[in-house]
């Protein structure tokens, strides 16, 4: 008989393991406080680039099985994944031979953009094919087809995993929530507030750390982030801060004004100093979780690792 896996979390965690286990043979529940569009995944923007990851070596290679995996499915665009050109651009006070995201980035995605092409006040940029995955399509997409596969979905708060003796396997992809379940207080919100412009789709992503500042054009509004604030729980946005961010974009696109502004949202980046992606000892609890601002960078990885977990229990 099929094990009966339970997973906690419908987040891009969660359904990404419920994904690549379906493709074995096992009996899958997925458990939930919320689901799409009412969770952290929703709010981000979501394109593909290593963040609060960088000085984790076992990231590299979940990157980039992530990032294959996007780039096989943009082929279809029911997903709501496409490939699009990320610039990239470091200012005058920033001084990085090698940057270490370098590392993460496959083989040829990446080119130095010629110097006499930068705006004033760039030292260096690069042009680099991602992944864009549009969260709004994406995490539906994926529900309906596990759906499909006969993946059960329940809407339940697990308060203990003892809630779940049926299961052989239990794979905690909470997030956030892991600081309750499972005691962790290293596990902290870093919030993001972005305003929502409308779009421009023909616009590549633009990314400047330092400011900081990004723009991604999604096909419902071009995102402009964001924010980083370490320990806000409150999942709000402020409008002097949505003001900043867009007079942010402003600055470096003056076009982006004829932009009809349509809105604001905040997610909290569920951030820990090591992604936990482990097997409890002593139990059948797999955990996956923790991965602040790169929750869909990492995510087929890091549920390719739950797998070969799952598999060895
Ligand atoms: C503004 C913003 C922009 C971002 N941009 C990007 C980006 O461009 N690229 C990128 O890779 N990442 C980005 N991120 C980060 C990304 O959103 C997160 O890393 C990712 O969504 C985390 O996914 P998750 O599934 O682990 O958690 P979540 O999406 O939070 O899902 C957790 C799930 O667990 C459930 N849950 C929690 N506790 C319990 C419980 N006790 N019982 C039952 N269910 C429970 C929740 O209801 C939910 O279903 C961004 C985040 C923000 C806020």
């Amino acid at each position: 008989m099929s094990k009966k896996i339970a997973i906690i979390g419908a987040g891009i965690s969660g359904l990404s393991c419920a994904y690549l286990l379906s493709e074995k043979d096992y009996n899958i529940t997925v458990f939930a406080k919320a689901f799409s569009p009412n969770i952290t995944s929703n709010r981000a923007a979501a394109f593909w680039f290593p963040y609060h990851i960088r000085n984790d070596k076992r990231g590299i290679e979940w990157c980039k099985k992530s990032y294959a995996f996007y780039e096989k499915l943009s082929a279809d665009s029911s997903t709501g994944i496409s490939m699009k050109t990320l610039i990239k651009v470091l200012r005058e006070n920033v001084i990085e031979e090698k940057p270490v995201w370098m590392d993460f980035i496959p083989g040829g995605a990446c080119n130095i953009i010629p110097k006499d092409q930068l705006q004033p006040g760039i030292a260096k940029a690069y042009n680099i094919l991602v992944p864009l995955i549009e969260t709004q399509i994406f995490l539906p997409y994926l529900q309906n087809l596990l759906e499909e596969k006969s993946v059960l979905f329940i809407e339940k708060t697990i308060n203990h995993f003892n809630e779940l003796p049926l299961f052989d396997i239990i794979i905690n992809c909470t997030g956030l929530g892991s600081r309750n379940l499972c005691n962790d207080e290293t596990v902290v919100p870093v919030r993001g507030q972005v305003g929502l412009i409308e779009t421009k789709t023909e616009m590549p992503i633009y990314l400047d750390n330092e400011m900081p500042l990004y723009i991604v054009p999604r096909k419902d509004a071009m995102i402009v982030g964001g924010t980083y604030e370490d320990n806000i729980f409150e999942e709000a946005t402020e409008p002097t801060t949505i003001e900043r961010l867009l007079n942010n974009a402003y600055n470096v696109f003056p076009e982006l004004k004829q932009q009809k502004i349509i809105g604001s949202w905040a997610g909290l980046r569920p951030y820990r100093a090591t992604v936990r992606v482990e097997r409890e000892a002593g139990t059948n609890i797999i955990h996956n979780y923790g991965h602040g601002g790169s929750g869909f960078t990492l995510a087929f990885g890091c549920a390719e690792e739950v797998v070969y977990l799952a598999e060895i229990i």
